[in-house]
């Protein structure tokens, strides 16, 4: 499918700003531009997919859409056992409320958010065990979504088995910037676990990606297929949570995908709470069809090469101007570092918000921040956490813009580097909900 979009002027976009209460998630997409706030569910489907969506089964139970599906996760994945949800997060819901009790502890390498809303929405804490390299958005480590593996057997040692489910490995690392987590991390996180008993899970909405950047940079697997890489990283896991907005090419859609027979059945009767019998799981019979198509095209080396470069392109134009980025260039997005590229914004003021702000004012391209407001506040003390840092995202829908809108973007930015010394004020808070603030968060300027 092919959309129209349409520009606006600066004032629009002042008044449309102070409409939204300078939150970008209030924005009409209409009143945007170049739309980078999320790769999540924004893609193109395919004419494969297209087909697909024609011949979708809709039956109640046993929908012939389920078992094409269910083959194509096993074939991927290994994993036998598969539960479709509506989304990643209802995936997380789901498999949190069968596995984590108060006080658990979820070690992992920097959780997602939805994510850690569902640990801490049910009194458990998720532990940051991320190497410290993936904060140093300078280090060009390649493998940036790594565990360290000390920080994870301290963990280990500090509590008793019981109080740790498991450990979640996200791949792609969202939060550290796209960043890929290595086989020989997955393997030395699952070696150690079993030393533990403690399982491994994936939250894998990225997996092809990561898998993608294995066969680029780790040695042993450059003559791997994606497929055969995809399926050696989950052989170390006893199951996934799946977001399909992002590589299952798919826009809605989740699922979570299980050896384990146990696991599967309690987690069965939450999907039917929750989402819908566990043939559907609140999927359309035709939505988990051009499902299981797109897991197939997001896991081929192709279409993998031309999306991750494109990303690579606007981020090398970035570092051409001098823009402060996140590297090595993550898989679904670009990272830029708001405290060096507005200096002048106080910690308090939300720089990477601010900057989020100013690149929409400059050319209705709407990022995301990815800082203090997101990192919301400690649920005990209530303060805001400050993060190690604050990034604005911008992230690229999957077969969606063309190289030329990603140099209108390039030169956007650079118009806004070129005057930061001038942006000196930022924001303050007049409204926010108990968790997950950063969706409707209401601001003003400082
Ligand atoms: C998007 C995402 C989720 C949540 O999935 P939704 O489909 O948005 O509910 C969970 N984990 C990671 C790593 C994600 O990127």
């Amino acid at each position: 499918m092919v959309e129209e979009i349409s520009q606006s002027t600066r004032e629009q976009r002042e008044i449309w700003l102070q409409e939204a209460h300078y939150n970008l998630f209030n924005l009409k997409s209409s009143q945007v531009f170049i739309d980078l706030l999320t790769d999540s569910g924004t893609g193109a489907m395919s004419d494969k997919q297209w087909g697909e969506l024609m011949m979708g089964d809709e039956s109640y139970a046993g929908s012939r859409s389920f078992e094409k599906l269910q083959k194509q996760v096993e074939k991927l994945t290994g994993f036998q056992f598969l539960l479709p949800v509506h989304q990643g997060r209802a995936a997380e819901n789901v498999l949190f409320s069968t596995m984590i009790k108060e006080n658990d502890i979820i070690p992992g390498n920097s959780h997602f958010d939805t994510t850690k809303g569902h640990i801490e929405f049910r009194k458990a804490h998720a532990v940051d065990c991320t190497i410290d390299e993936a904060f140093d958005i300078e280090n060009l480590h390649p493998f940036k979504g790594n565990l360290d593996i000390q920080k994870l057997e301290k963990v280990y040692q500090s509590y008793p088995k019981k109080q740790i489910p498991f450990c979640l490995i996200t791949i792609t690392c969202n939060t550290s910037g796209g960043q890929p987590v290595s086989l020989e991390n997955i393997k030395a996180v699952k070696n150690l676990s079993d030393q533990y008993g403690i399982p491994v899970i994936f939250d894998a909405a990225r997996f092809a990606e990561n898998a993608y950047f294995i066969k680029q940079r780790e040695e042993n697997y450059k003559n791997w297929s994606i497929k055969e890489i995809c399926k050696e990283m989950f052989s170390y896991g006893i199951g996934m949570t799946m977001s399909s907005k992002k590589d299952g090419l798919v826009n809605i859609g989740g699922f979570i995908a299980l050896n384990d027979e146990k696991i599967f059945r309690k987690a069965s009767n939450f999907t039917i709470i929750y989402e819908g019998f566990i043939t559907y799981g609140g999927m359309a019979g035709r939505d988990m069809a051009a499902l299981a198509q797109g897991l197939d095209e997001a896991t081929e080396f192709p279409y993998l090469e031309s999306r991750i470069s494109q990303v690579e392109l606007l981020g090398n134009l970035l570092i051409e101007y001098g823009i402060p980025v996140q590297k090595p260039i993550g898989g679904h997005a670009v990272f830029l570092d708001a405290l060096k590229f507005l200096p002048n914004i106080k910690r308090e003021e939300f720089p990477a918000q601010t900057l989020a702000l100013e690149i929409y004012k400059e050319a209705g391209i709407r990022g995301v921040e990815i800082g203090t407001i997101l990192a919301d506040r400690d649920p005990e003390t209530r303060e805001n956490r400050y993060p190690k840092l604050e990034l604005v995202r911008l992230a690229l829908p999957r077969r969606t813009y063309t190289d030329n809108h990603i140099r209108y973007i390039a030169a956007a930015l650079k118009n806004v580097f070129d005057r930061s010394d001038e942006i000196t004020k930022g924001y303050k808070i007049t409204w926010e909900s108990e968790i997950l603030r950063h969706f409707t968060v209401k601001l003003e300027q400082a």
